[in-house]
Protein backbone atom coordinates (compact mmCIF):
# COMPACT_ATOMS: atom_id res chain seq x y z
CA UNK A 1 0.00 0.00 0.00
CA UNK A 2 2.79 2.55 0.82
CA UNK A 3 5.11 1.27 -1.67
CA UNK A 4 4.93 4.67 -3.74
CA UNK A 5 4.56 7.08 -0.61
CA UNK A 6 7.55 5.38 2.22
CA UNK A 7 11.63 5.18 1.27
CA UNK A 8 12.85 2.10 0.75
CA UNK A 9 15.25 2.42 4.12
CA UNK A 10 11.86 3.25 6.44
CA UNK A 11 10.14 -0.23 4.32
CA UNK A 12 13.71 -2.52 4.91
CA UNK A 13 12.69 -1.00 8.64
CA UNK A 14 9.22 -1.91 8.84
CA UNK A 15 9.60 -5.16 7.29
CA UNK A 16 12.41 -6.21 9.61
CA UNK A 17 9.80 -5.22 12.54
CA UNK A 18 6.89 -7.20 10.98
CA UNK A 19 9.30 -9.95 10.81
CA UNK A 20 10.56 -9.46 14.34
CA UNK A 21 7.16 -9.54 15.49
CA UNK A 22 5.86 -13.01 13.38
CA UNK A 23 8.82 -14.85 14.66
CA UNK A 24 7.74 -13.70 18.42
CA UNK A 25 4.06 -15.06 18.10
CA UNK A 26 5.60 -18.57 16.54
CA UNK A 27 7.71 -18.82 19.35
CA UNK A 28 5.11 -18.07 21.54
CA UNK A 29 2.01 -20.03 20.15
CA UNK A 30 5.29 -22.76 19.68
CA UNK A 31 5.61 -22.74 24.08
CA UNK A 32 1.93 -23.09 24.16
CA UNK A 33 1.92 -26.10 22.28
CA UNK A 34 4.86 -27.69 23.94
CA UNK A 35 3.50 -26.48 27.41
CA UNK A 36 0.38 -28.18 26.54
CA UNK A 37 2.34 -31.41 25.18
CA UNK A 38 4.58 -31.55 28.30
CA UNK A 39 1.32 -31.11 30.93
CA UNK A 40 -0.73 -34.54 28.86
CA UNK A 41 2.69 -36.22 28.78
CA UNK A 42 2.44 -36.02 25.02
CA UNK A 43 5.76 -34.34 24.19
CA UNK A 44 8.48 -36.57 22.35
CA UNK A 45 12.14 -36.33 23.00
CA UNK A 46 14.11 -36.09 20.25
CA UNK A 47 17.83 -35.91 20.10
CA UNK A 48 19.65 -34.80 17.76
CA UNK A 49 23.93 -33.59 17.19
CA UNK A 50 23.95 -30.08 18.14
CA UNK A 51 26.68 -27.39 17.12
CA UNK A 52 26.41 -26.13 20.94
CA UNK A 53 28.34 -23.21 20.36
CA UNK A 54 26.61 -21.88 17.15
CA UNK A 55 23.41 -22.57 18.70
CA UNK A 56 23.87 -20.60 21.94
CA UNK A 57 25.76 -17.77 20.34
CA UNK A 58 22.55 -17.64 18.18
CA UNK A 59 20.30 -17.53 21.45
CA UNK A 60 22.19 -14.81 23.32
CA UNK A 61 22.07 -12.88 19.78
CA UNK A 62 18.02 -13.57 19.49
CA UNK A 63 17.49 -12.03 23.37
CA UNK A 64 19.91 -8.91 22.46
CA UNK A 65 16.82 -7.27 21.98
CA UNK A 66 14.98 -7.13 25.08
CA UNK A 67 18.01 -6.70 26.95
CA UNK A 68 18.06 -2.97 25.51
CA UNK A 69 22.04 -3.07 25.48
CA UNK A 70 21.70 -2.56 29.45
CA UNK A 71 23.38 -6.20 29.84
CA UNK A 72 26.21 -7.90 29.07
CA UNK A 73 25.38 -11.32 27.65
CA UNK A 74 28.43 -13.93 28.48
CA UNK A 75 29.11 -17.26 26.94
CA UNK A 76 31.75 -19.85 27.61
CA UNK A 77 32.75 -22.93 26.81
CA UNK A 78 34.07 -26.06 27.49
CA UNK A 79 35.74 -27.14 24.23
CA UNK A 80 34.30 -30.53 24.67
CA UNK A 81 31.10 -29.08 23.87
CA UNK A 82 31.36 -28.43 20.37
CA UNK A 83 28.61 -30.91 19.19
CA UNK A 84 26.50 -32.98 21.64
CA UNK A 85 23.56 -35.44 21.48
CA UNK A 86 20.28 -33.70 23.07
CA UNK A 87 17.07 -32.19 21.85
CA UNK A 88 17.58 -29.09 20.03
CA UNK A 89 13.69 -27.57 20.68
CA UNK A 90 13.37 -28.78 24.57
CA UNK A 91 16.80 -27.13 24.99
CA UNK A 92 16.15 -24.09 23.20
CA UNK A 93 13.07 -23.36 25.44
CA UNK A 94 15.10 -24.24 28.57
CA UNK A 95 17.92 -21.75 27.97
CA UNK A 96 15.41 -19.15 26.40
CA UNK A 97 13.58 -19.18 29.54
CA UNK A 98 16.53 -19.10 32.01
CA UNK A 99 18.34 -15.99 29.95
CA UNK A 100 15.19 -13.93 29.66
CA UNK A 101 14.67 -13.83 33.35
CA UNK A 102 18.09 -13.70 34.00
CA UNK A 103 17.68 -10.20 31.66
CA UNK A 104 14.32 -9.78 33.20
CA UNK A 105 15.13 -10.36 36.82
CA UNK A 106 18.19 -7.82 36.49
CA UNK A 107 16.85 -4.21 35.69
CA UNK A 108 20.42 -2.56 36.71
CA UNK A 109 21.61 -4.73 33.73
CA UNK A 110 24.92 -6.44 34.69
CA UNK A 111 26.63 -9.59 33.29
CA UNK A 112 24.55 -12.81 32.41
CA UNK A 113 26.86 -15.84 32.11
CA UNK A 114 26.16 -18.32 30.24
CA UNK A 115 28.35 -21.55 31.18
CA UNK A 116 28.26 -24.86 29.12
CA UNK A 117 30.42 -27.72 30.52
CA UNK A 118 31.02 -31.20 29.70
CA UNK A 119 31.31 -33.77 33.22
CA UNK A 120 31.10 -37.64 32.30
CA UNK A 121 28.02 -38.48 30.09
CA UNK A 122 26.30 -35.30 31.18
CA UNK A 123 26.50 -31.71 30.21
CA UNK A 124 26.26 -28.66 32.35
CA UNK A 125 24.32 -25.41 31.88
CA UNK A 126 24.97 -22.34 34.35
CA UNK A 127 22.99 -19.25 33.96
CA UNK A 128 23.93 -16.91 36.30
CA UNK A 129 22.42 -13.29 36.81
CA UNK A 130 23.95 -9.99 39.21
CA UNK A 131 19.55 -9.07 39.57
CA UNK A 132 17.16 -9.13 42.17
CA UNK A 133 17.66 -12.52 43.60
CA UNK A 134 14.87 -14.73 44.97
CA UNK A 135 14.21 -14.69 48.93
CA UNK A 136 15.58 -17.85 50.65
CA UNK A 137 12.46 -18.53 52.37
CA UNK A 138 10.37 -18.40 48.65
CA UNK A 139 13.15 -20.84 46.88
CA UNK A 140 12.09 -24.16 47.63
CA UNK A 141 8.41 -23.23 45.99
CA UNK A 142 9.43 -21.35 43.30
CA UNK A 143 9.09 -24.08 40.43
CA UNK A 144 5.62 -24.56 41.10
CA UNK A 145 3.36 -23.32 38.90
CA UNK A 146 2.25 -19.86 39.03
CA UNK A 147 4.57 -19.07 41.46
CA UNK A 148 6.19 -15.82 41.56
CA UNK A 149 8.79 -14.67 44.35
CA UNK A 150 7.68 -11.27 46.86
CA UNK A 151 10.41 -9.01 45.13
CA UNK A 152 9.67 -9.37 41.94
CA UNK A 153 5.72 -7.88 42.08
CA UNK A 154 6.10 -4.66 40.00
CA UNK A 155 8.27 -6.91 37.29
CA UNK A 156 5.15 -8.56 34.63
CA UNK A 157 5.16 -12.48 34.68
CA UNK A 158 2.97 -15.27 35.39
CA UNK A 159 4.87 -17.46 36.95
CA UNK A 160 4.81 -20.38 34.86
CA UNK A 161 8.26 -20.54 32.93
CA UNK A 162 10.29 -22.49 35.82
CA UNK A 163 7.69 -24.25 36.26
CA UNK A 164 7.89 -25.28 32.54
CA UNK A 165 11.46 -25.69 32.60
CA UNK A 166 11.49 -28.12 34.87
CA UNK A 167 9.35 -30.08 33.24
CA UNK A 168 11.40 -30.15 30.33
CA UNK A 169 14.37 -30.79 32.33
CA UNK A 170 12.80 -33.72 33.97
CA UNK A 171 11.42 -35.00 30.95
CA UNK A 172 15.08 -35.44 29.47
CA UNK A 173 16.24 -37.54 32.65
CA UNK A 174 17.99 -33.70 34.12
CA UNK A 175 17.85 -31.67 36.95
CA UNK A 176 18.00 -27.95 38.25
CA UNK A 177 19.50 -26.22 40.79
CA UNK A 178 18.53 -22.79 42.16
CA UNK A 179 21.60 -20.56 43.99
CA UNK A 180 20.74 -16.90 44.56
CA UNK A 181 21.16 -14.38 47.28
CA UNK A 182 18.61 -11.55 47.50
CA UNK A 183 19.94 -8.50 45.98
CA UNK A 184 23.11 -10.03 44.47
CA UNK A 185 22.39 -12.57 42.08
CA UNK A 186 20.66 -15.78 40.88
CA UNK A 187 22.41 -19.06 39.42
CA UNK A 188 20.40 -22.12 37.47
CA UNK A 189 22.28 -25.22 36.93
CA UNK A 190 20.59 -27.58 34.50
CA UNK A 191 22.27 -30.56 34.71
CA UNK A 192 21.39 -33.19 31.22
CA UNK A 193 22.39 -36.29 30.71
CA UNK A 194 23.80 -36.82 26.89
CA UNK A 195 22.38 -39.94 25.12
P1 LIG B 1 6.76 -16.16 32.98
O1 LIG B 1 5.76 -17.25 33.12
O2 LIG B 1 6.38 -15.14 31.98
O3 LIG B 1 8.14 -16.68 32.81
P2 LIG B 1 7.73 -15.31 35.54
O4 LIG B 1 9.06 -14.88 35.02
O5 LIG B 1 7.13 -14.54 36.66
O6 LIG B 1 6.66 -15.38 34.35
P3 LIG B 1 8.96 -17.86 36.17
O7 LIG B 1 9.89 -17.73 35.05
O8 LIG B 1 8.31 -19.16 36.44
O9 LIG B 1 7.77 -16.82 36.05
O10 LIG B 1 9.70 -17.44 37.49
C1 LIG B 1 9.01 -17.55 38.75
C2 LIG B 1 9.49 -16.47 39.68
O11 LIG B 1 10.83 -16.76 40.05
C3 LIG B 1 9.54 -15.09 39.07
O12 LIG B 1 8.28 -14.46 39.14
C4 LIG B 1 10.58 -14.41 39.95
O13 LIG B 1 10.00 -14.03 41.18
C5 LIG B 1 11.54 -15.56 40.25
N1 LIG B 1 12.70 -15.60 39.34
C6 LIG B 1 12.88 -16.41 38.28
N2 LIG B 1 14.09 -16.22 37.71
C7 LIG B 1 14.68 -15.27 38.45
C8 LIG B 1 15.96 -14.63 38.38
N3 LIG B 1 16.85 -14.95 37.46
N4 LIG B 1 16.23 -13.69 39.32
C9 LIG B 1 15.34 -13.38 40.28
N5 LIG B 1 14.12 -13.93 40.38
C10 LIG B 1 13.80 -14.87 39.48
MG1 LIG C 1 9.96 -16.23 33.48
Amino acid sequence: HYQLTTDEQKQTKYFQQISRSVSNINQLLDGVLTLCQAESGMLPVVPTQIALDRFCHSLLEELEPISCGKHELLCDFDSKCSSIHLDEHLLRHILINLLSNAIKYSPRGGKIDLKVKHQDDRVIFEIKDRGIGIPEEEQKTIFDRFTRASNATNIQGTGLGLWFVKQLVELQGGEIYLDSIIDMGTKFTVVLPLV
